[in-house]
Formats: structure tokens, C-alpha cells, sequence
């Protein structure tokens, strides 16, 4: 078996894998990256984050055209569905962007393994399955493998009929009836893409809410949107079963009639990828839910043995696990590396997008802490009128004695974009006043966050 020695030796990737990869090269270290797809980039590049968005926005288009448009005076007489062209679209997406990440690592001369890497004895990572066997001796050895869809007892995958965000991505044709299984991230995307698409949507959701952890207004809101999109939404309702059968399936839920559509997505969660990785035989220790145990700086319990991104706690966000891969390596190098916990912000990319950073106003009354709080609707926004966007809001949270920014909750046009103000400003531990006292671009979506910041002080100019 071929052995080679590195100073880094990554299993998986994934934005947290291949990130801490490039990191690591780019201070010096002699990097090996091993993978058990063809494509780099993980669920986010491949089968997650990146295909969904391409679809997101092909679907609005669509949707646009056929409804939009003549509010803007524009007739559009017939608009019709390509959707293997579609499918092409965002498979195209993926597969320049996978590449991008080759020629990435390339330039930073990390050494790319195919295969299954599993851990033995003595720092090393035994990878298998690829085109040979290689052996890695490493001095640090980061686990980066993520995560799969969660199962749920009583619903059959079937990889066709009933599946997960994978199949999802590229149904051969529009359903006429999608039932999802989770009000979550996955659940109100991808039903968001087929609902625009055509289909009749219903989402079963267990909690008597959608988007478990965002702020409660701000998803109850989002929630009357969705539901005048036309997506039809059972709360508080437990699946049981879910079966194909002969073209069809049949969904069960506590205190529903069975009910009959043609496809199921099962979006109730993700669990860690920590099977497979020898993880037991080297003595890596594990938590009651299934993730690796790690201290502050990413350390397992087992001496040169790191762990980042969804199979450790926190969420399970893309740029979460980025930011642990690069801190968890410059400490390596550098003695320094620092995630911050408190500003890691959530997008859900529905139309209109729903961002949040910070604590919650739930979060707070919970934890008693005082605070003031600033909103203001898009609807008074010039930008978003012009748009014909002017859904929504933004949501200001400070703190009543420091008025220190403490949450941002936004709900409208291109949310996620512009939440990346307030991470800054909190960041930056910004107050409220200090926000609104920044000069912002007139006419654009951000000055409702300046507007809100206002709201929370001395008054909103425009409402
Ligand atoms: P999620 O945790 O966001 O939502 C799952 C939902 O399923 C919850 O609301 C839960 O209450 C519900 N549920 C659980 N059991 C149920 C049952 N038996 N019947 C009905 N409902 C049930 O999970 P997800 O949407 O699958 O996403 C998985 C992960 O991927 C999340 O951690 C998310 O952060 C991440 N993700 C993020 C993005 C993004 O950042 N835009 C997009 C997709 C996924």
C-alpha cells in the first residue's frame, strides 16, 4: 500500500473540509484531502445548498413570468416549462463549481485522495474504495464528513416516490401533489421551487409552527406568505407512515386522513456522517446524539484527532462549518482561532427570504433580558416598492440599558444579503444608534435596516 506523509489530513469535502484544507496549505502545511465522491464540495456544492438555489431562482423566473411580470407592464402571451432544461441549468451550476474547487486545490497544492479515509492506528487515515489504497500519515487529522437526511420510523425512502432534498432536486417531472414531511429549511425550499412550479404542495409540520428557531413573528408572517403562494400547511401534526405504492403514495399523520399524492419529501432534519470513520476503534468520544465531542478549539478527546462543521454541535450551516475549519487550522499553525457563536447568521431562501442573526425575542424574554425593539415594513422602503417587493419587514433587537444589538430578524427581498450588515455590526458590537447613524444608499433594501435601527431609538423617519 502506497504511504505518504502530511502535515493535515482532511477527510471530507465539504465547505468545512476543503476550506481548512486550502487554509492549511496556504500557512505552510502539506495538505492531503480525501473524498469518497468524484465531485469536491460536498452536500452544499452538490446534492444541497448550491442545485437548491439554482432551482430557487430558475423557479421564481418562471413563476415571475407567468404572474409578475404584468405588473410591470409587461405581457407575456405564452410561458412555457423546460424543466429537463432547468435540471440541465443547475447541474451545470454545480459541476463548474465542484471544478472550481480542483483547480483550487491545485493552485494550493493539496493532495487529493478518492475514497473512503478511515482512521487507524497511529495518526494515520487508510483510504479505500478509490482507484488504489493509499495510506496518509498525518500530524493533525481533521474530520470534516457532515451530514445525511434524518430518517423518520414509519416512512419507507424509497430513492424515487419518497425521498430526501437529493431526490427532490431533480423529480423527472412536476408533481401533482408533493406532500413534505418538516416546515424546516429543506421542506420550505424545495416545496417553494415545485409549488412555483405547478404543484400542489401540503406541508406536514410537527410543532405547532414552521421554521422551528427563527423568530416566532417573523416565521408567522412568512408563514400567511407562504400560504398565499398556495402551499397548504397541516401544524401540529406528527407523520407516521409514508408507503409508495404502484405510482402513488400514501401519507399518515396523527389526526389526518390518509392522504394520496404522487411524491413525499422527507425534510425532518440531518444526523452526522460519523459511521464508517473508525471512530470507535480509536477512541474518539462521541455525544448521546451522535456527534463527535470536541473542546473549543475543535480538539477530540484523542490527541491530533480534530472534528468540524455538522458532525459536531451547533447548526448545520455551511458557513458555520467554514469558519470552524479555518479557526480550527490557524490555531494549529498560528496558536490562534476563534469562531464566533453569537453572529453566525440563518437564511431560508424562500421568496421573499427569510435572515436572521442573534437572539430571538423569544430568547430574550426567556433569558430576562431587557431590551427595545425596532421595526420597520418594506412597504414604506422606496427600493421595494420599485421592486414590487414589499412583503415583509425587518426587525431591530437591543439591549434596553446598552442598546447594544443583541438580534436582526428580517423577513422581504433579498433578506440574506442584507443580514450581512448586521452580522458586521454586531461583530463589531455595535449599538443600535451606531447602525443608524451609518450613511446607507438611498434608494436601497438596506435602508430599512437603518430605519429599523432607528425605530429602536428615536423614531423611523418613513413610518
Ligand atoms: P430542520 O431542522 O430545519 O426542520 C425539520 C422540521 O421537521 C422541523 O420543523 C421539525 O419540527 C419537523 N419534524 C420533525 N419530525 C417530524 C414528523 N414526524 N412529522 C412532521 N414534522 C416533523 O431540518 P431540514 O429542513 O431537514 O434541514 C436540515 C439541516 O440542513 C438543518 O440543520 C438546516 O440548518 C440545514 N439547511 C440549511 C439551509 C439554509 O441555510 N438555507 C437549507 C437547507 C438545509
Amino acid at each position: 500500500m502506497d504511504t505518504q506523509q502530511f502535515d493535515l489530513a482532511v477527510i471530507g469535502a465539504g465547505p468545512g473540509g476543503y476550506v481548512a484544507a486550502i487554509r492549511g496549505a496556504q500557512l505552510g502545511l502539506k495538505v492531503a484531502c480525501v473524498e469518497r465522491e468524484s465531485q469536491l464540495g460536498g452536500t452544499c456544492l452538490r446534492i444541497g445548498c448550491i442545485p437548491s438555489k439554482a432551482l430557487l431562482e430558475s423557479s421564481e423566473r418562471f413563476h415571475e413570468a407567468h404572474t409578475g411580470l404584468a405588473a410591470h407592464g409587461i405581457r407575456t402571451d405564452r410561458v412555457e416549462l423546460d424543466l429537463a432544461a432547468m435540471l440541465q441549468r443547475k447541474d451545470k451550476v454545480v459541476q463548474l463549481l465542484t471544478r472550481g474547487i480542483e483547480g483550487l486545490f491545485k493552485k494550493n497544492h493539496i493532495t487529493r485522495f478518492t475514497g473512503t479515509g478511515k482512521i487507524a492506528a497511529g495518526n494515520t487515515v487508510v483510504v479505500e474504495g478509490g482507484e488504489q489504497p493509499s495510506e496518509l500519515r498525518a500530524t493533525h487529522i481533521l474530520i470534516a464528513t457532515g451530514s445525511r437526511s434524518a430518517p423518520l420510523d414509519g416512512v419507507e425512502l424509497d430513492g424515487d416516490r419518497i425521498g430526501t432534498s437529493t431526490e427532490a432536486l431533480s423529480y423527472p417531472e412536476v408533481p401533482e401533489h408533493l406532500v413534505v414531511i418538516g416546515a424546516g429549511y429543506i421542506g420550505l425550499e424545495l416545496g417553494s421551487v415545485w409549488r412555483r412550479l405547478g404543484a400542489k404542495v401540503t406541508v406536514l409540520e410537527f410543532l405547532d409552527r414552521i421554521l422551528p428557531g427563527m423568530d416566532a413573528e417573523i416565521a408567522g408572517e412568512a408563514h400567511k406568505i407562504f400560504q398565499k403562494q398556495g402551499i397548504g400547511f397541516h401544524l401540529g401534526c406528527r407523520v407516521t407512515a409514508a408507503r409508495a405504492n404502484d405510482g402513488h403514495c400514501v401519507v399518515e399523520a396523527e389526526g389526518l386522513a390518509p392522504i394520496r399524492c404522487d411524491r413525499v419529501l422527507l425534510a425532518v432534519g440531518r444526523v452526522p456522517n460519523t459511521e464508517g470513520l473508525g471512530l470507535h476503534e480509536a477512541g474518539v468520544a462521541i455525544d448521546a446524539r451522535g456527534r463527535i465531542e470536541v473542546d473549543e478549539y475543535f480538539a477530540t478527546n484523542v490527541p491530533g484527532i480534530y472534528a468540524i462543521g455538522d458532525v459536531i454541535r451547533g447548526p448545520m450551516l455551511a458557513h458555520k462549518a467554514e469558519e470552524e475549519g479555518v479557526a480550527c487550522v490557524e490555531r494549529l499553525v498560528t496558536g490562534h482561532g476563534h469562531v464566533d457563536y453569537a453572529t453566525i447568521p440563518g437564511v431560508c431562501y424562500t421568496h421573499p427570504e427569510i435572515a436572521s442573526v442573534g437572539r430571538t425575542e423569544e430568547q430574550l424574554r426567556e433569558a430576562g433580558i431587557e431590551y427595545r425593539k425596532g421595526v420597520f415594513p418594506f412597504l414604506a422602503n422606496g427600493r421595494a416598492r420599485s421592486l414590487g417587493e414589499t412583503a415583509g419587514r425587518v426587525k431591530l433587537l437591543a439591549d434596553a440599558s446598552t442598546d447594544r444589538v443583541l438580534g436582526v430578524h428580517i423577513l422581504g427581498p433579498r433578506a440574506g444579503d442584507l443580514i450581512a450588515e448586521a452580522v458586521a455590526a454586531m461583530a463589531f458590537g455595535a449599538s443600535s444608534e451606531d447602525v443608524a447613524r451609518v450613511c446607507h444608499a438611498h434608494p436601497t433594501l438596506s435602508e430599512a435596516l437603518k430605519e429599523a435601527a432607528l425605530a429602536a431609538g428615536t423614531g423611523a423617519i418613513h413610518a
